[in-house]
């Protein structure tokens, strides 16, 4: 017997206890698992308790064969209940509902199967199997309390490194001087910055070490004290695409001013004609 429960990423970083309650079959407490009120249960008559008639039917003179049949008396169960428990209505099982306790560890992984073993389904019959919980990441969604709204709700999540893609503006990530402070899973601030001056390009990751996930103990050689993943910041930069008519003369001036200076004609540093290249197809066939 298996169930998914699906949780947010938070509880795989800061670990959580909680409650879940699943239904299942259960042993009729009333009865006992008898199936009877008064507790009586006799052996059927028609079978002798064997759940099974075996008759000889006769084929030919001095030809028998045997047939054997499920016992319709009592269903092939070998014993008869006068007086059915009220509850299960003789069945001897319920349906009923089981609250278990969940403790997600710090860093477990998505995808972990916690067993609870014989609180499967319960049959007079057979020992319970196991409840097997599978744990699965749901999607990220902001909840309505500040701890259900950090940044860290969206971060993505692969093995023990945590992935997170921030937005500097042109200004930024050109010229420098600024602050990031980025929410992590449990609230504590991760700051990024740069001084004025350095450059960061496009595309660029940047490793926050130890600001990925926490490594799940049973994963830890020695079960040293927690270690944890890296934090992989990848920069996306956003060019302004309106600009004030002043501010946009402004620039441009400055870029005529340097470009003059030492401006480099791209094309030409880099071999490239001016004009298009005529190709030998264009004159005629090629003798071979
Ligand atoms: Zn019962
Ligand atoms: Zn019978």
């Amino acid at each position: 017997m298996e169930v998914r429960i699906a949780l947010p990423l938070r509880d795989f970083y800061n670990g959580r206890k909680t409650d879940f309650s699943i239904e299942k079959q259960a042993i009729c407490s009333a009865c006992e698992g008898s199936g009877s009120e008064d507790g009586h249960v006799d052996t059927c008559g028609a079978c002798g308790g064997r759940g099974i008639r075996i008759q000889r039917q006769q084929l030919a003179p001095g030809l028998f064969q045997q047939v054997q049949t499920h016992c319709d008396k009592c269903g092939g169960k070998g014993k008869t209940i006068k007086h059915p428990c009220p509850i299960c209505s003789g069945s001897r099982v319920v349906r009923e509902s089981e609250t278990h306790t969940l403790e997600i560890e710090k860093g477990m992984p998505k995808g972990v199967r916690i067993t609870y073993e014989n609180e499967g389904d319960e049959s007079p019959d057979w020992v319970a199997g196991d409840l097997i919980v599978h744990l699965v990441e749901s999607d990220p969604a902001l909840g309505s309390e500040d701890h259900e709204r950090t940044d860290g709700t969206f971060f993505r999540r692969r093995g023990k490194d945590l992935f997170w893609r921030e937005v500097l503006s042109l200004r930024e990530a050109w010229m420098g001087d600024w602050t990031r402070n980025i929410t992590h899973l449990d609230g504590h601030i991760v700051q990024l910055s740069r001084k004025r001056g350095d450059v960061v390009q496009p595309n660029t990751v940047e490793i926050v070490k130890e600001e990925g996930m926490p490594v799940w103990h049973q994963e830890l050689e020695n079960n040293e004290g927690f270690q944890f993943g890296d934090l992989h910041v990848e920069y996306v930069v956003v060019l302004p695409d309106l600009m004030g008519k002043s501010m946009e003369k402004d620039f441009w001036g400055v870029w005529e001013k340097y470009r003059k200076k030492s401006g480099v004609q791209l094309d030409g540093a880099l071999g490239r004609p001016e004009g298009a290249i005529k190709m030998p197809s264009d004159e005629g066939h090629d003798e071979l």
